[in-house]
């Protein structure tokens, strides 16, 4: 007996001849979430999540659905999409329908329509175009400031500057993906991984870029999970062409959001798009970032940005002091650079506190009044404490090895003293609970915070335990 067609039949036996024909990992993110829905006239139907979702069938898999619908339901078959619109947060989703014949390229072999097929900017290669979305707009979030050419060059940043350069003048196409940037804190990752996207946004104006900071890639990952969102999500970032990942270093003990990533960046670097990432450290000694993630990022080329030399310090100054049309003696100029020496954020601090000092009290810019601001301001910054400094100072305090506090040993006095680190790595550095734990012991957020209540328990109960804490913050910030 011959059954009817019905919309599933016809789909599922697509999907059989799809599966085979696309990787595992594309089936699944694209075609899996597909819901035939109708079944009519030889048209199926089908519900796709998102228009991101749908321009991406169309760009990559519309032969592949032309074909095996042709072979369902004949040559006059056709295709419908269904797209979810994404309203808000709550989504009531409404779906829109748009009509898309399987139709294109053997289509117009038979009958010469006239397409506009010569018009290659606005050439629509799907003249059912769901108005307002087919051009996908994305603010690159860029900081017009942060241009190559207000990045001054100097030995410290020669190589990462350059191949920075190559990879905005050919996005993908380079040997540079992904392109890490590294470098301390205040060296100017930030500035040279917005030019790159500056740059690509003047050469290719079509190209998508984003920025995104870690944080922020994971605070929104996390708002796609509670809203259950996260297909869109991860479609939207697969349809960046360059994407620029600001303080890698940030994803520390952030599995979920690492996996994440890991398939965004995989997609990416697979269909040749642009990946470029900063980090406070070299990927070797990127603590808890999973191996996986790492053995990606050494795939390009990782590139670091040293402290400036001084004719660099003084070229930047000099830099800041033209764009700002401000005029200063170079007397001063030398002393700022001579006395500010390894952070560009502090020079240009520096910088900005005495020409505020200047006009508020109404002086004039001399190297006396320089001196004090910077005496002042050298006293003043506190030097940053690095986790790492922080073990090494609570362990000299106990007279145990660093290795053993970082071992998983639960002996008490070893526990008591990784608490201790943590506590302090907590009050004095910008670092996450997440961050701390996986430098401290490979621990997770909440122990870091355990160790902290703990700790102020102690402190509050035991004399002698106060005692230790204090001598020990005394010795770390001396
Ligand atoms: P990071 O991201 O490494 O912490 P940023 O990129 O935020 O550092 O740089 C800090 C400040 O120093 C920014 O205002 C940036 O413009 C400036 N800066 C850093 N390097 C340079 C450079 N080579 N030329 C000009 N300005 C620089
Ligand atoms: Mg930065």
């Amino acid at each position: 007996m011959l059954m009817d067609k019905t919309q599933e039949s016809v789909w599922n036996n697509c999907l059989k001849i799809i599966k085979d024909n696309v990787p595992t990992i594309s089936y699944r993110t694209w075609f899996e979430p597909i819901i035939p829905i109708k079944l009519e006239n030889n048209v199926l139907t089908i519900q796709v999540p998102s228009p991101f979702f749908y321009e991406y069938l169309e760009e990559q898999y519309i032969d592949i659905l032309r074909k095996t619908l042709r072979k369902e339901l004949g040559s006059d078959a056709k295709l419908e999409y269904n797209v979810v619109m994404e309203n808000n947060a709550f989504s009531n989703a409404k779906p829109v329908t748009v009509k898309i014949p399987a139709n294109n390229k053997s289509d117009l072999k038979n009958k010469p329509v006239s397409v506009p097929l010569n018009l290659k900017e606005n050439s629509i290669k799907n003249p059912f175009i769901i108005p307002g979305i087919k051009k996908l707009h994305v603010d690159p979030q860029l900081n017009p400031d942060y241009s190559f050419s207000n990045f001054v060059e100097g030995e410290c940043n020669r190589l990462a500057r350059s191949a920075g350069f190559a990879v905005a003048n050919n996005p993908g196409g380079t040997a540079f993906n992904p392109l890490l940037l590294y470098g301390g804190s205040g060296l100017g990752k930030t500035h040279l991984a917005q030019a790159i996207g500056i740059e690509v946004k003047e050469k290719f104006s079509e190209k998508i870029v984003l920025y995104v900071n870690a944080n922020k890639f994971t605070t929104q990952f996390v708002e796609a999970v509670r809203t259950e969102n996260v297909n869109d999500f991860v479609h939207f970032y697969q349809m960046i062409d360059v994407l620029i990942l600001d303080d890698v270093h940030e994803f520390a003990g952030k599995e979920k959001t690492q996996e994440i990533f890991f398939q965004i960046f995989n997609h990416l670097h697979q269909s040749k798009k642009q990946l470029i990432l900063t980090s406070d450290k070299p990927p070797v000694e990127l603590q808890g970032l999973e191996q996986r993630l790492l053995s990606r990022f050494k795939w390009g080329l990782s590139a670091d940005l040293q402290i400036p030399d001084y004719e660099t310090r003084i070229a930047i100054l000099n830099k800041k002091i033209y764009n700002d049309g401000i005029e200063m003696p170079s007397d001063v100029i030398e002393y700022i650079a001579s006395h500010i020496t390894n952070n560009v954020r502090e020079l240009e601090g520096a910088l900005i506190s005495l020409l505020a000092q200047s006009t508020l009290n109404k002086k004039e810019i001399t190297l006396d009044l320089a001196k004090q601001m910077i005496d002042k301001l050298v006293k003043n910054t506190k030097r940053e404490i690095s986790i790492d400094y922080i073990q090494k100072v609570v362990c000299d305090y106990f007279s145990m090895p660093v290795d053993l506090l970082k071992s998983k040993t639960r002996k008490r006095e070893i526990v008591q003293a990784r608490q201790i680190a943590m506590f302090f790595a907590k009050n004095l550095t910008k670092s996450s609970l997440a961050t701390i734990g996986s430098q401290i012991g490979g621990k997770d957020h909440a122990t870091v915070l355990h160790a902290c209540k703990t700790v102020n328990n102690l402190i509050e109960t035991d004399k002698r335990f106060r005692v230790y804490i204090d001598e020990i913050e005394k010795k770390l910030k001396m």
